[in-house]
């Protein structure tokens, strides 16, 4: 289920996202993780053991890991206080989540959707758009 929307822009140095969490909402396979973002788990003492508990890797070639989502919201957001969406990994985060800016169309879109919604297309390197998630922004949709 979505959240509910919320009106108005958010403050553009991230003061209301943990209070919206919009952008955290989305489907499995939104949110891959590059190399350069495994690198930066992998630094933390706890990397691996975060890599199998918050990431799945997919066996199918080409092989891209995407933080785990029952569904409904990326398994490394911190629901565990109402009205409150801190995200769980916040310093080591994926690119995928960094370009979100707050004010951004992505982020526009997710607060009156109450979820990350499509207006926004995301490609690989390679030129293969794999969803909502996000390699380089290439734009709106029409
Ligand atoms: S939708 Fe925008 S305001 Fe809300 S958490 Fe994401 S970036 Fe922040
Ligand atoms: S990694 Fe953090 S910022 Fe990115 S979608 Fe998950 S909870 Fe949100």
């Amino acid at each position: 289920m979505p959240l509910s929307p919320i009106e108005g822009e958010p403050d553009p140095g991230g003061a209301d996202c943990v209070s919206c969490g919009r952008c955290c909402h989305h489907g499995p396979r939104t949110v891959h993780l590059l190399e350069g973002d495994e690198a930066r788990v992998l630094r933390r003492a706890d990397g691996e053991e975060m890599l199998r508990r918050l990431t799945v890797l997919e066996a199918r070639p080409p092989g891209f890991r995407f933080l785990r989502n029952g569904g409904e919201r990326c398994a490394a957001l911190d629901v565990s206080v109402q009205g409150r969406y801190p995200c769980g990994i916040y310093e080591v985060r994926p690119e995928d989540c960094r370009i979100v800016e707050p004010g951004s169309p992505a982020c526009m879109e997710a607060r009156r959707l109450g979820r990350l919604g499509s207006s926004v297309e995301f490609v690989r390197p390679s030129g293969n758009v794999i969803g909502s998630g996000a390699t380089t922004w290439i734009g709106r949709r029409p």
